[in-house]
Parts: C-alpha cells; structure tokens; sequence
C-alpha cells in the first residue's frame, strides 16, 4: 500500500512538474517575440496590415468579432496590449470606440506611433434630414465612418497602414512594399469586378438595417436604404415607409448584420415576402466579404431576367 502510494506521490509530482515548465516555456515564448505590436481598431484593418507585414508584426483588434465599434468597450488586458504597442491605427472617422477611447488610449502609450487610415479619403457626411424633428444640433457635421466597405476606401487605408509599418519597422520595408502592392492589386481587381457587377443593375436600391454601406453605394452609383439610421430604430410609422420603398423598388432581400438586432429587418422581410441576410460590415476576410455583398446585391437583379 505504502509503495503504491509512495509511487502515486512521485508520479503527480512529475505531472506537476511538466505543466510547470510547459506554462513557463510558453510565457518566456510571449516574452521572447520582439515583433513590433501593431494595435487597429477593427478586423478589416487587422487584415490589411497582416496582408502587408505577414507575421513580421503582432496585430491586436481592439473590437472583437461579433462586437459593434459604435458600443464595444476594452477589455484591461487589450490596454495592456496597447500599452507595449509601436503604433496604433485608427480608423479615424469618428467611429464611436475611438470617440470614446482614443484619448485613454493614447495616454497609455503616448509615445507611439498614431497612423490615422482615413487621411487622404473624401469623407461623406450624414444626412440630417432623418432627424428632423428631433434636435439635430449633435448630428451637425458628423461623417458616415464606415470608409472601409469601398475597396477604393480600402486602397488608400492600405496605403496609410503601409507608411506606418515603415515608420515603426524600417528594415522589412522591401518586404512590406512587394505585398502591399500585390495586395493593392487584388483590391483593384475586386473594383473592377464591383463596377462591371454594379452598372449591370437595373434596380441600383438596396436595404440594409444598420446604415454602414454609404461608400460602397457611392463609389459604384448604389442607393442604400438604411431601417436603422445613426443608431435609431425606426417608428411604426418609419417601418411602413419602409415597407413601402421596398415594395416600389422590388426589393426582396435585407441585409443586417450579426452584430446588431435583428427583428425588424425581419418584419419588414416578412412583410414583403422577402428574406434578411446577414452580412457583417467588419468581416476580417476583407475581399471575400465584399464579392460576397456584390453577389447578394445583384442576385435578385439577376432573376428579374
Ligand atoms: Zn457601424
């Protein structure tokens, strides 16, 4: 009995030792990576870097999958994250987290490099007309943020990103400059493919829930038909003119997304005999979540034939 025991003693001993130094390997690994941190705000912005630096840098997304940017709040373990970072790329748009956050986060690490993906776009400001008839003074001058849903947006904001990587880690910048313009590339040919899709249609209307896709409708000649706008739901009275626009424009699909409500974009599906699809406005897999919007934009268009 004793032996037996004697010989269990020893053999939690050595588990205990092995986890032990597995754990420890794998936090001298964490500790030992001198990749530059890169810190964006959202995933379309974490896949653009990580298709110009490949794993030359650590990305950190300040945003989650599945979270909004215009409620999302960071975690201590991501200030942390930022608080070791190189450089910080906003989107810079007034998107409501870097409203809110951006001064803390700056403060945590003010020596870093801030590279706002923004500079050098034509920024769209919001309708008002909405809103009339509440106050509308807190609405003056705001711009629609979401620049990232047109690949003529994104080709710049790769642009700027770039710039940045070559700032914080000068040496890889033959590296970075050959993907990013083969990326660049890509991006191209994904407008192009959107252009040729786009001008094919006759109904040029679409309705989404959340109003994220007014560059996308710019660039390519679209008319979003948003049910929420600037984060309100729409009255009973909102949602039967809604309901109606649909029906004159033959509409049948409604796009929303994972990261918001769902039920009236249903609603209003139902009431139309038409179907919600959703669609998420900050998929990481940048170029296939735009063919995939091109593709369920034109689907309906292409029946009517
Ligand atoms: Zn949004």
């Amino acid at each position: 009995m004793s032996r037996i025991n004697y010989i269990m003693i020893i053999l939690i001993a050595i588990i205990i030792i092995t986890v032990g130094v597995l754990s420890l390997n794998q936090s001298s690994d964490i500790e030992h990576v001198d990749k530059p941190r890169v810190v964006v705000t959202i995933l379309p912005q974490a896949e653009f870097i990580e298709k110009i630096a490949g794993d030359k840098v650590s990305i950190t997304t300040m945003v989650p999958p599945g979270a909004s940017p215009h409620t999302y709040e960071p975690r201590p373990s991501q200030i942390k994250e930022v608080a070791e970072a190189k450089m910080y790329a906003k989107v810079g748009t007034g998107l409501d987290f870097e409203l809110v956050w951006m001064n803390k986060i700056i403060e945590t690490n003010p020596t870093m490099l801030i590279i706002d993906s923004s500079k050098g776009i034509q920024l769209i400001e919001t309708e008002t007309e909405y809103e009339e008839h509440e106050t509308i003074e807190h609405e003056h001058g705001r711009v629609d943020p979401h620049i990232w849903l047109s690949p003529k947006n994104a080709i710049i904001m790769v642009e700027n990103l770039y710039e940045g990587l070559v700032i914080i880690d000068p040496e890889n910048k033959e590296y970075y400059l050959k993907n990013k313009d083969a990326y660049i590339d890509t991006l191209k040919e994904l407008d192009s493919a959107l252009t040729q899709t786009f001008s094919r249609l006759k109904t040029k209307k679409f309705m989404v829930y959340h109003d994220s896709w007014s560059y996308l409708a710019y660039d390519y000649g679209l008319e979003q038909i948003p049910i929420e706008k600037e984060g309100k739901e729409p009255t009973p009275e909102g949602i039967a003119n809604l309901i109606d626009q649909a029906l004159k424009n033959n509409i049948t699909i409604i796009f929303a997304s994972p990261e918001f409500e769902i039920q009236t974009a249903k609603t209003i599906a139902e009431e139309i005999g038409g179907s919600v699809i959703l669609i998420s406005p900050l998929e990481k897999d940048y170029i296939e979540n735009l063919k995939r919007i091109s593709d369920e934009i034109s689907k309906p268009a292409l029946k009517e034939k």
